[in-house]
């Protein structure tokens, strides 16, 4: 079997509608391209920071500009319109963790996906509220980074760790620490190892500065030693991006020896057999 879990809808813009993303036709879309690419098993996760409710969690500037639909509103149309398997991507803020647990609990999800984009206001990954910008140092941004994560794991909200270095997403345009990085993996692959969380694989970073799958080899490797299984995702946010570069992924996954994928149903996980 082969997973698209990590997929988005709604575009990023703020032009479009809530009803433009969930439609029937625009479903179609993204399951049309799921069905060409040999993925049967297919999930959208809308961003936390879209849905008006996630406010209630976090008053971060960038989240008050995008928390404009209904969290309801966009369960019930996954729900009872479409086959699609029923997911949300949400940040993971510290010490918000009641207030995000409540948020998750009221929508009957299959599966969570749990991120770390934001450390404090800044981000890793978004030039608008760029922490690269802010004079510190790589080493401190790293370790921040992956110290976040293992919270973020430890946390227990969450299904699916996803883009598990998604702080390498800049490449060369941005400072990276000097040296093996695998240093700054360890809090993280810990936290892994005690929580037994699902780690994704995501073919977002092939389409990003860095130009590489998250997360790396050997962090992936480690993920695998420490007992993790493996979630295959994209982050689509159009339909063209379904199951992008997954010869890619697939080609790594085989050299690491998995041969099974993390499947979800109403948050219960089981392991299927990998392939198309
Ligand atoms: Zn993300
Ligand atoms: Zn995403």
């Amino acid at each position: 079997m082969l997973t698209d879990y990590h997929v988005h809808l709604r575009p990023a813009g703020l032009s479009d509608s809530f009803a433009g993303a969930f439609n029937a036709a625009n479903v179609e879309r993204y399951r049309e391209a799921a069905t060409a690419a040999g993925i049967a098993e297919l999930g959208v996760s809308e961003h936390i920071h879209r849905f008006q409710q996630s406010l209630a969690i976090w008053d971060h500037p960038f989240w008050r500009e995008q928390a404009l639909d209904d969290i309801h509103a966009y369960c019930e149309f996954v729900r009872e319109r479409t086959d699609l398997r029923l997911g949300l991507e949400v940040d993971f803020v510290p010490g918000r963790e009641d207030r995000t647990q409540s948020l998750i609990d009221s929508c009957e999800l299959d599966y969570v996906v749990g991120s770390v984009h934001f450390l404090g206001d800044l981000a890793v990954d978004f030039d608008r509220f760029d922490i690269w910008a802010a004079g510190r140092s790589p080493e401190d941004v790293w370790r921040r980074y992956f110290e976040t994560l293992a919270e973020a794991a430890r946390s227990g909200l969450f299904d699916i760790l996803a883009h598990p270095d998604l702080v390498k997403m800049w490449g060369d345009g941005r400072p990276s620490p000097p040296g093996d990085p695998r240093r700054y993996y360890e809090p993280a692959l810990e936290a892994i190892a005690e929580s037994g969380i699902a780690v994704e694989v995501s073919t977002a970073g092939l389409r990003k500065p860095v130009g590489e799958i998250y997360p790396a080899p050997a962090f992936l490797a480690g993920a695998l030693e420490a007992g993790a299984p493996i979630a295959l995702s994209s982050d689509a946010h159009v339909p063209e991006h379904i199951g992008y570069a997954y010869d890619q992924a697939l080609a790594l996954l085989e050299e690491l020896g998995v041969h099974e994928l993390a499947v979800f149903a109403a948050r219960e996980r089981r392991l299927e057999p990998l392939g198309p």
